[in-house]
């Protein structure tokens, strides 16, 4: 569903991204963890199609994002690391206002943003304006936005952030529910624990590097230890690297 192939992006004399590789399969949740300033966002800009790499190719399901990059934008879903609201808007409007950019078929529009906001338990808050809603509240409303239009991919930049214990759970079910469905996510995230129970592969990268990747077996053995937490794993991998 997503490769990345012999991606790099540099910022003048900044290599954000050098040389990366990756592949995420329809139905994998795929974590990306790494330090402060590894890459992390600037890979998931690349993904969406937001900025282009320096050079290398991201093929979105077959389609390559350079080529074709509205085809390719209308099969994934974003979920940034700071989302833009507009905050004068209703949650429904703004669901709204995202399935129109999309082009959403208008029939199915309003019984998919009931569904989202049942699901996300923005129910009752449908018909507030956004800014009334408080940090959690608007960041379900970003990840119910991103899945608007159905996509085949989603890409999110530090889901939890700001998330209480059981709308983590809540967005754990949906991403999990998500993936049973074939949905292939990448999930980048410093939130470590979350990575391990929720993710099938992980990738670290660390200073642009993909220093290794895999399932946390797999993982263990690039960090050469023992059945570890992924902390341990990865703070080994990173002082290696
Ligand atoms: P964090 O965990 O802190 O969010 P990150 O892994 O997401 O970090 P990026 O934001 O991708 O890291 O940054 C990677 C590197 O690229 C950093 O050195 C950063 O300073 C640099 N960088 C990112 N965006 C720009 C930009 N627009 N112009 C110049 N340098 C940039």
């Amino acid at each position: 569903m997503i490769d990345l192939i012999n991606i790099t992006k540099d910022y003048g004399t900044t290599i954000a991204v050098n040389n990366l590789n990756l592949h995420v399969a329809s139905g994998d949740i795929y974590g990306f963890i790494g330090p402060n300033g590894a890459g992390k966002t600037t890979t998931i800009r690349m993904m969406g199609g937001i900025i282009e790499p320096s050079s290398g190719s991201i093929i979105i399901d077959g389609i390559d994002m350079k080529e074709n990059p509205v085809a390719a934008k209308k099969i994934i879903g974003v979920v940034p690391d700071r989302p833009f609201l507009y905050e004068k808007l209703t949650g429904a409007e703004f669901l709204k206002f995202i399935a129109d950019i999309y082009e959403v078929d208008a029939k199915s529009v309003r019984q998919r943003s009931d569904d989202l906001l049942r699901q996300f338990a923005l129910w009752d808050w449908a018909n507030e304006i956004i800014e009334a809603y408080s940090h959690g509240m608007k960041q379900r409303l970003i990840i119910a936005a991103a899945l608007m239009h159905d996509p085949k991919i989603l890409v999110v930049d530090e889901p939890m952030v700001g998330l209480d214990p059981s709308a983590v759970r809540m967005v754990k079910d949906i991403f999990k529910d998500l993936a049973s469905k074939n949905v292939a996510i990448f999930v980048s995230t410093h939130t470590l624990s979350i990575a391990e129970d929720m993710c099938d592969r992980i990738g670290v990268i660390h200073k642009g590097n993909l220093v290794a990747q895999g399932t946390m077996d797999e993982l263990n053995s690039a960090a050469q230890t023992q059945k570890a937490r992924l902390e341990e794993v990865f703070l080994t991998l990173i002082h290696e690297a």
